[in-house]
């Protein structure tokens, strides 16, 4: 039995003495931000990671301003002809706030429930398409979602499309032929995701001249000298964030293997009670999510309350869904069924890289529903 309350995310960073050696070449650089020199080596380690060249990739100060800097390069601000920006309603708040601050009109749509996200070939189907300037479509808990199938909608289209994959860092990494495509794929390096650097993310991209647009829209859109030519943020890496990089990848390898252990050992222990089929784990989606999908939002809210009394802290990690939220609940046209179903019964079991077999023992034990 374990008595303390058990939180639903438990993150885990590079420790100080992992960090101080390259803290001290930031003392000895003087050089504190500006894509100094541990931004440009963060930048090549983390293109051998995505297997790309380092052209094919820039740094942003969160996964937020990855997608802002990525829509602000593809698309540019919204203009009156094509206001709207199509978003899934099953995605997190900032896929939301992320196209709005770059002045476009959230039009959120239901997802499928086969993919939990937006479907391309739908969407070409949508009446008032004339009047979106842009689709961010997402990989919910990263859970990937195919390029091509977005490449050809933008081909035929001529609407920019730019991916939120912030959850897919292990994803795209690891199936990178498949994932690193012409579309500028937004990733997040929150505290809350595998690989972090506390706050940070980036976008990787195979075409170079985007990469290049994006990382001037991320620096006040100055293009050669310090003039602004094009709509912008500061949405800069510093060289602390790439300090975290640097050491977060020199025991990456460690880390995902500690989080590919607990997913085996929820796995296990979800077997070995006969419920094994209602976990949703690595590989596909993120390592830093195992997700318990209840049969029906009736057996959720029991799981729940036996989680709640058993002190185990959950998470609905897109709370009610986007077009649910107090700011965005007049941007959904339609109804969004799916993603109602979904945000009711997927349910965020905890993880951390180092819990333990009987935490995850007694977590499985609250999730024998009603027979
Ligand atoms: C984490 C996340 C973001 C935001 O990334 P930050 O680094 O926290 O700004 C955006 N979209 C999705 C789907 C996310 O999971």
């Amino acid at each position: 039995m374990v008595s303390k309350k058990i939180p639903a995310f438990i993150p885990t960073l590079p420790t100080a003495d992992q960090l101080l050696p390259y803290l001290k070449r930031i003392d000895a650089s003087r050089i504190y931000t500006n894509h100094g020199p541990l931004y440009e080596e963060f930048l090549d380690r983390l293109s051998q990671q995505f297997r790309c060249s380092s052209d094919s990739l820039v740094c942003a100060s969160s996964g937020t301003t990855a997608i802002a800097g990525a829509i602000l390069a593809a698309a540019g601000r919204a203009r009156e002809e094509r206001p709207n920006a199509v978003i899934p309603a099953f995605t997190f708040t900032a896929t939301g706030l992320a196209v709005e601050m770059c002045g476009f009109r959230p039009k959120i749509l239901d997802v499928s429930a086969e993919n939990w996200s937006l479907d391309p070939i739908q969407l070409k189907k949508l009446p008032d398409l004339d009047s979106v300037g842009l689709v961010v479509p997402v990989a919910p808990f990263g859970r990937p979602v195919d390029p091509y199938g977005w490449q050809q909608f933008q081909d035929e289209t001529g609407i920019p499309v730019v991916i939120d994959a912030a959850a897919s860092f292990e994803s795209i990494s690891s199936n990178a032929e498949r994932y690193v495509s012409d579309l500028p794929t937004a990733i997040s390096f929150h505290a809350t995701k595998p690989f972090s650097t506390a706050e940070g993310g980036c976008v990787v991209c195979r075409d170079h001249d985007l990469i290049r647009q994006i990382t001037n829209s991320l620096n006040f859109g100055f293009v050669e000298t310090r003039e602004t030519e094009m709509p912008g943020l500061n949405g800069k890496l510093s060289e602390y964030h790439a300090a975290m990089g640097l050491a977060e990848l020199d025991s990456w390898q460690e880390k995902r293997s500690s989080f590919e252990h607990v997913s085996r050992m929820y796995v296990d222990a979800c077997k070995a009670r006969g419920i094994q089929k209602k976990l949703v784990v690595t590989p596909q989606i993120s390592l830093s999510y195992i997700l318990f999908a209840a049969d029906n939002p009736a057996e959720a809210k029991v799981i729940e309350s036996k989680l709640n009394a058993a002190g185990i802290e959950y998470r609905h990690w897109y709370s009610a869904g986007l077009h649910k939220q107090k700011y965005f609940q007049d941007k959904a046209p339609k109804p969004c069924p799916v993603t109602d179903w979904l945000a009711t019964t997927l349910l965020g079991l905890p993880v951390a890289k180092d819990l333990d077999i009987e935490t995850i023992d007694w977590i499985c034990e609250q999730l024998i529903g009603p027979q």
